[in-house]
């Protein structure tokens, strides 16, 4: 059963590190578990790769048949002693963490090698208990920690109060299966069981950065224990559930939170094991905090973080996913005292806790004897926090730092990004801006607009081209945009003296788009005059973190009135400027 499951995953870059490794020894002190057992050569990754390898001898290869007792194949395990033992290695002495193939001349993938092994083992029912309890799990109820669904949506609610008791008011509300929104955000189940603090905290964050956001109902868990239990099945059924939730909610990308192997598996080995065409865009949550802070959507505040830090690169992000230097960016935009660990990036030593290690307590001792070494590394920098950007390194440096008595914490970006955000109050409305209060009603020169630039912006013709009017009669030139998104690109463009805005438009509406232009450098200083049938309108715009707009109009709008506030607002801003 085993070799029929094996020749299904041969390819050639399982064959050639199953034939590649020539014994050299090269790679031995890469491995965590050398380091901590120098004296068993059981620990090496050429030893773990060898089980695999006498299997695919004995059955697929010439050497097996013709010499079996030369290459091993003459000791494929047969009985539930040897399934045991391989079982041990297999799950036991390897985390998976792929740094012994840097170390490799010959190219060989050992931690490929040994999910493969689990992959066989588990496929005849040779497994952990934990790894058996979290797959199945996964399987029935669509997540690895068990979670119902009601807990699940309760702890989102939950959540949500919590936010609108710190702010005041609750725009800050966790969108829940918001058909059209931009941004999926998938977690680990970790956050809602353990921490959902950092739930709360990204919620912030999209609220503040001004972001069209939902999580989903279902299809919420972007972990997969596929990837460490080797079974490839259960892994494309885990990603397939969180693509196919995207589609149906319409949204331009999935978000996912800060999980290394969340994101490996979500990111890159999902769309394999789903065997995905088209798939959905998906990124880390950690680029788009970066980017929102690049952009411009929000501001951050690095002395809110002033205790020496040094980060930990998970090593599904890094060694698997090449992702280094962003991280490390945001790091050092959201704190003040960034301390590089020894070594780093690709070469960072596993935490310890990968390849599902968590989850199997009976391996604890062997894995925190193999923390030796992670355990220097974090002594050597003097931090007092070790950030990371994976909830399962979270884990597992937190029981290594009690293991060893470090006296550190340990915390991730999303942590310290919502510590350190500037949530600016809304500026007091001017008295003479305040919404329909301006006193003037008209102006007395014939073409008060002259030589200014309007960008009108509605989704309705009719209105469009009667205000166009309005401000052309006086004497100005006109723009127009019929939703958000192109009012924005407008006004990029042409930079107008005002901006006439609409709010209930489809597509992005008036106020994400308000939002948007307040919160870009480029187009905050251009004076926005809200022209909108809107009831609620201060509720909606007023209580946004950005400056208020300069006036606003009902609908149906009065010719003069609009003429006179557009002027006068204008003239405000030039004396301002002046
Ligand atoms: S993948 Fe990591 S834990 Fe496994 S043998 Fe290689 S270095 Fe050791
Ligand atoms: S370095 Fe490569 S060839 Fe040498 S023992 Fe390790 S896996 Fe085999």
């Amino acid at each position: 059963m085993m070799e029929e499951q094996l020749a299904k995953k041969l390819n050639r870059q399982v064959v050639g590190s199953l034939v590649g490794c020539v014994h050299c020894g090269m790679c031995d002190e890469s491995c965590h578990y050398v380091l901590a057992f120098p004296d068993d050569h059981k620990m090496t990754p050429s030893y773990k790769a060898d089980q695999l390898r006498k299997l695919f001898k004995a059955n697929h290869d010439w050497t097996g048949k013709t010499f079996p007792w030369w290459v091993g194949a003459d000791k494929v395990p047969l009985t539930d002693d040897d399934l045991e033992t391989l079982k041990d290695i297999a799950f036991g002495t390897c985390t998976n963490c792929r740094r012994c193939t840097l170390s490799c001349p010959m190219g060989v993938d050992t931690a490929t090698l040994n999910r493969i092994m689990r992959g066989l083992l588990s496929h005849v029912g040779v497994m952990p208990e934990g790894v058996r309890v979290v797959s199945k799990d996964q399987w029935e109820l669509g997540n690895q920690m068990g979670v119902l669904k009601e807990d699940y949506v309760d702890t989102l609610e939950w959540m949500s109060e919590e936010l609108e008791e710190d702010l005041g008011h609750n725009e800050a509300a966790i969108p829940v299966e918001k058909k059209g929104a931009k941004v999926m955000y998938c977690i680990n189940p970790r956050e809602v069981k353990y921490d959902p603090r950092t739930i709360k905290e990204a919620a912030l964050i999209f609220w503040a950065a001004g972001e069209d956001w939902t999580m989903p109902e279902e299809g919420w868990d972007n972990t997969n224990f596929g990837l460490f239990s080797g079974d490839d099945q259960l892994g494309g059924v885990c990603a397939k559930r969180e693509y196919e939730k995207a589609r149906e909610l319409g949204v331009d990308k999935i978000v996912i939170s800060e999980c290394g192997h969340g994101f490996r598996s979500t990111r890159f080995e999902g769309v394999n094991w789903a065997a995905e065409s088209e798939p959905v865009a998906m990124e880390t949550s950690v680029l788009t905090m970066l980017n929102y802070i690049k952009q411009g959507k929000i501001k951050v505040d690095p002395s809110k973080n002033p205790e020496p830090m040094t980060f930990h690169d998970s090593c599904n992000n890094a060694r698997s996913g090449g992702f280094y230097e962003e991280p490390r960016e945001l790091l050092k935009l959201v704190s003040m005292d960034f301390r590089e660990m020894y070594p780093n990036r690709a070469e960072n030593y596993c935490c310890t806790g990968g390849g599902g290690a968590m989850s199997m307590s009976e391996y604890t001792p062997r894995r925190l004897e193999s923390a030796k070494i992670k355990a220097e590394q974090i002594r050597a920098t003097g931090a007092k926090v070790v950030v990371t950007s994976c909830h399962n390194c979270v884990d597992g440096l937190n029981d290594l730092i009690k293991h060893y008595d470090l006296g550190c914490e340990v915390k991730q970006l999303v942590n310290l990004v919502a510590k350190a955000l500037v949530i600016e109050e809304p500026e007091k409305i001017p008295e003479e801006f305040k919404p329909g209060d301006l006193e003037v009603t008209e102006v007395a020169e014939k073409e008060p607009l002259a030589g200014r630039k309007i960008l009108v912006v509605d989704d309705e013709e009719d209105v469009r081209a009667f205000l166009t009017m309005v401000f052309e009669d006086a004497g100005a030139e006109v723009v127009t945009a019929t939703d958000g998104d192109e009012a924005i690109a407008m006004a990029r463009e042409h930079k107008p003296d005002l901006i006439s805005l609409d709010l209930s438009m489809p597509g992005k509406d008036g106020v994400e788009a308000f939002v948007e232009l307040r919160k870009n450098p480029e187009t905050e200083e251009i004076p926005v005059c809200v022209v909108t049938g809107h009831p609620e309108f201060r509720q909606v715009i007023y209580d946004r973190p950005v400056t208020p707009p300069e006036g606003y109009l009902g609908k149906p709008v009065d010719e003069d009135k609009l003429v006179a506030y557009a002027h006068h607002i204008i003239k405000h801003r030039q004396e301002r400027a002046n």
